[in-house]
C-alpha cells in the first residue's frame, strides 16, 4: 500500500482543504473533520459573519490550523479571488449553495441566473483553477456535496434540482480529466440534514413528521453525518474510488 501514514490512512496531516461554505451546516461539519484528521483547513463564507469568526476560533482552540476566506459564490470575480487566496489547496470540497422555491412559472431569469452561478458555475470555475494544480502535484481531492434533488426534484425546487443535477455530471468528467494524476471527484448526496437552511420548513411538525416517516432510518440526518464519508474520500485510504456518488440518507433514495 502506497499510504503517506501507513499506520493511519486517513490521516491528512500535511493536506490543505478549502471547504466552501464551512461557516455553518454541513460545512462547518465537514471542515472540522478534516482539521482534526490533521488538516489544514480554509473556512468560508460568503460574509465576514459572526458565525464564520466563530468556526475558526473554534477550531483553533482545538488546535486545527484554520483560516477564513470570505467570497460571495453568486459573484465569478469573487470566486476567482477565492481561488487564488486558497493557494493551491490539496483538498476541495464543493458544498456551499443556494436554493429557493418556486413553481416553474414563478421562476425569473435573475433566480435562474443566481442559483446556476453560485451553485454550479463557482463549482466549474473552482475545479478549473484548482484542479489543474492538484493534478500537477500528483494528488488532490474534490468533493462535491450533491442533493437527493439531483435525480428526484422535489416540488418547488426545479432550477436547484437542476443545478445539482449539472454539478454531478460535471464531476463526472473531473473524475476522468485527473484520474491518472492522482486526483479523485467525487459526490456525496446528503437527504434530509437539519440545518438552518431546512430549520423553518421541518418547524412544520405534521410535515416533519410524515417526512421522517419516509426515511426508512426513521430520522433526519445532523451535519456530522456526512462528514465522515467526506473524511475518507478525502484521505489515501479511498485513493481508488473515483467518479462515485454516495448517498447519506437514512436509506430515503432506496
Ligand atoms: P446552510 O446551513 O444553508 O449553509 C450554507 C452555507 O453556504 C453557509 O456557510 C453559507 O455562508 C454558504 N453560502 C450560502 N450562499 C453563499 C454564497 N452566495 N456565497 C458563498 N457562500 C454561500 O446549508 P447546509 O444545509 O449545510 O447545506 C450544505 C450543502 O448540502 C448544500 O450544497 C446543500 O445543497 C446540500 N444539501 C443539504 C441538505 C440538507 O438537508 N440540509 C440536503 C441535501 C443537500 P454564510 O454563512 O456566509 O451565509
Amino acid at each position: 500500500m502506497n499510504f503517506a501514514n501507513p499506520k493511519s490512512p486517513f490521516d491528512l496531516s500535511g493536506r490543505r482543504a478549502l471547504v466552501t461554505g464551512s461557516s455553518r451546516g454541513i460545512g462547518r461539519a465537514i471542515a472540522f473533520a478534516l482539521g482534526r484528521t490533521g488538516a489544514e483547513v480554509m473556512f468560508h463564507g460568503a460574509t465576514d459573519s459572526p458565525a464564520l469568526r466563530e468556526a475558526v476560533a473554534e477550531a483553533r482552540k482545538e488546535g486545527v490550523a484554520a483560516s477564513a476566506l470570505v467570497a460571495d459564490l453568486s459573484s465569478s470575480a469573487d470566486v476567482a479571488s477565492l481561488a487564488t487566496g486558497s493557494a493551491g489547496p490539496d483538498i476541495l470540497v464543493l458544498n456551499a449553495s443556494v436554493q429557493s422555491y418556486g413553481r416553474i412559472e414563478d421562476f425569473d431569469d435573475n433566480e435562474f441566473l443566481k442559483m446556476f452561478q453560485t451553485n454550479l458555475r463557482s463549482s466549474f470555475q473552482l475545479v478549473k483553477l484548482l484542479g489543474p494544480l492538484m493534478a500537477e502535484s500528483g494528488w488532490g481531492r474534490i468533493v462535491s456535496i450533491g442533493s437527493v434533488n439531483q435525480g428526484h426534484p422535489a416540488p418547488r425546487l426545479a432550477i436547484y434540482a437542476a443545478t445539482k443535477a449539472a454539478q454531478k455530471n460535471l464531476m463526472l468528467t473531473a473524475a476522468r480529466e485527473w484520474a491518472a494524476k492522482g486526483v479523485t471527484v467525487n459526490t456525496v448526496t446528503p437527504g434530509v440534514i437539519e440545518t438552518d437552511r431546512n430549520a423553518k420548513i421541518l418547524s412544520d411538525k405534521s410535515f416533519a413528521d410524515s417526512l421522517r416517516q419516509s426515511i426508512p432510518a426513521r430520522r433526519f440526518g445532523r451535519a456530522e453525518d456526512c462528514a465522515g464519508i467526506v473524511l475518507a474520500l478525502c484521505s489515501d485510504a479511498c485513493s481508488y474510488v473515483t467518479g462515485a456518488d454516495i448517498s447519506v440518507d437514512g436509506g430515503m433514495s432506496l
